[in-house]
Order: structure tokens, then sequence, then C-alpha cells
């Protein structure tokens, strides 16, 4: 059986049009397994539209603290050596301002303070149809454990392709260049980068290939919205030559992207025939071939 191979759609920020293209690439690949590691802003499942939902679980982002009331004695000790000023005057907790350090816990001499696991969030395992898996996630309101949870689900991911002999797993990663775009990005063959032909869509693409280029990644770049301005276009051509990055395509700008996310679907699904479609399509093939090299 040929390698499971992964590849990873990034950008230097939101709004480039990263998901659509992730969505239209969910459309054109037959076999393969989706994932959504957008976990702070996860909207891939509004184009994919799962079926239903084939395994889940409770992510848990480290421990947090809880006061026991019953045993506090009201001592203060907790509150002076908390650095984060996450306990109140009546001792209790704040869930979102307690970092998880575990001071209250060990300096409490009253043996109060609860010291547990805590849910940070959920991932889901899902049907699309035809025998398709589309892996994707929630963080909770206040959570910053984003790079774990990407890892758990990458993880459930590989295991499901591995479970199903699919060959490819496509990932919509998070913007920009931080912890979670880390976690999306190790360990995959191939970043696909989106960007834009502005002064500054060349410097988030700079930023992201540089993150590329520290974990030795293959890089291939995607203009959107190619003919807003051509001399910008030019200038992320020459960028990619001169570094030997691979230029998989550009697609135009098309009032139809946007009418086919409202509609929740993929821009090659809702209007085949326009040219960002075409665009789309080439963009495929080009990446089948290379594929077949990594
Ligand atoms: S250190 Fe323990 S006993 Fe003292 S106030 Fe805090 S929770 Fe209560
Ligand atoms: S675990 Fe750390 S951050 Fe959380 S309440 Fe205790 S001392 Fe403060």
């Amino acid at each position: 059986m040929e390698t499971l191979k992964e590849i990873v759609v990034i950008s230097g920020k939101g709004g480039t049009g990263k998901t659509s293209l992730v969505a239209a690439l969910a459309s054109l690949f037959i076999d393969k397994v989706m994932v959504d590691c957008d976990v702070d802003a996860a909207n891939l499942h509004m184009i994919l539209s799962p079926e239903r939902i084939i395994r889940e679980s409770a992510f848990s982002g480290g421990k947090k603290a809880a006061i026991d009331l019953a045993r506090c004695t009201g001592c203060g000790v907790c509150r002076d050596v908390c650095r984060f000023g996450a306990i109140s005057s009546d001792f209790i907790v704040d869930q979102l301002s307690c970092e998880g350090c575990g001071a209250c816990y060990l300096f409490c001499p009253a043996h109060a303070v609860n010291f547990s696991p805590h849910t940070a969030g959920h991932w889901y395992v899902s049907d699309t149809g035809n025998h398709a898996r589309f892996v994707f996630a929630e963080l909770l309101p206040g959570e910053d454990n984003s790079g774990k949870l990407v890892a758990a689900v990458r993880n459930e991911a590989r295991v499901e392709a591995e479970s199903m002999g699919k060959r490819l797993i496509i990932i919509d990663g998070p913007p920009g260049i931080g912890c979670p775009v880390i976690s999306s990005v190790t360990g995959t063959n191939l970043a696909i980068v989106v960007t834009e032909p502005t002064p500054t869509g060349v410097h988030d693409l700079e930023r992201v290939i540089a993150l590329a280029n520290h974990f030795r990644l293959r890089a291939a770049v995607v203009v959107n919205k190619c003919d807003i301005n051509p001399s910008w276009l030019a200038a992320i051509k020459e960028y990619c030559d001169a570094g030997n990055h691979t230029f998989l395509g550009e697609i135009p700008y098309e009032t139809a992207i946007t009418e086919a996310q409202r509609a929740g679907k993929a821009i090659v699904d809702y209007n085949p025939g326009c040219d960002a479609s075409n665009a789309i399509r080439a963009i495929h093939t080009k990446l089948q071939s290379i594929l077949e090299e990594i």
C-alpha cells in the first residue's frame, strides 16, 4: 500500500481564502481524510456538512484549581501565592484566569484545593458521505491549549486514515505562525501557503515560508485574488523563483466564491465552470503530480 501523505493548507493571516481552497480540494480529491485544525475558529464543517458523528471525545487541556470551601480555613495563603490573581477574596477560583500552575494546591495548609484535569474542548470524527471522513474540534471559550488539541485532532485523523486505508490527509491549518500552526505543520509532507498579491500578503508569505523552512517542509504557493494587483503577483512569482518554492497556482477574484460560501458549498461544486473553479482544478492536477514525487 502507498504511504499515507499529509498536506496542510496555511496562510499568514485569516481571510485569504484558505478554507475555500481546502473545501474545493476536499471535493476534488477522492481518497482522503479531511481535518480542520483551525480549532479556535473552526468553519470547514459549514461546507463539508458532516452527516453523522462517528466518534467524539472531550479534550483535557491540563489541570485547574478549585477550592473546597468546606475545608478552607480562609488563611489566604493561596491568594498570596497565586501570581495570576485568579482567586477571589471569598476564595473562588476564576477558571478563565487560573493558569494551572498548581501553587495554591501545593501551599494550601488545609489541603482544600482540588487540582484536576478539566475539559478544554471536544474533537469529533464525522462521516461526510461516500465513506469520507472529516475530523474537527472545538476549543471552549477562554481556553488556550489549541496546539495540544490540534495534535489530538491530527492523531485521530491518522487513526481514521489508517483504519480505512486512505492515502491522503488534507489539513485546514490555522492562520498565523503560532503554536497551533506549528502543531498543524509538524510532520506533514507539503505545506500549501495561500496568500494575496498585496504588500501584507507578501510579508505574511515570507513569514510562513520561513516557518516551513525551519521545519524543512516543502512549501507550495497559491495566490488568491491574483488579478487584484498584477505587480504584486509578479513579485510573489519572483520570490518563489528566487527561493525555489513551488508556485502552485493563482485563483482569480470571483464573486461566486462568496456565494458558494453562503450556500455552504465548495466553489467547484457550486459553479464548476467559473474561472476560479478552473484555476483550482489546475492546482489539483499539479498537486497530484507533486504527491507522486514526495
Ligand atoms: S490556602 Fe487553602 S485554606 Fe487557605 S484560604 Fe486558600 S484554600 Fe483556604
Ligand atoms: S493553580 Fe495557579 S493560577 Fe490557578 S488558582 Fe492556583 S495558584 Fe492561581
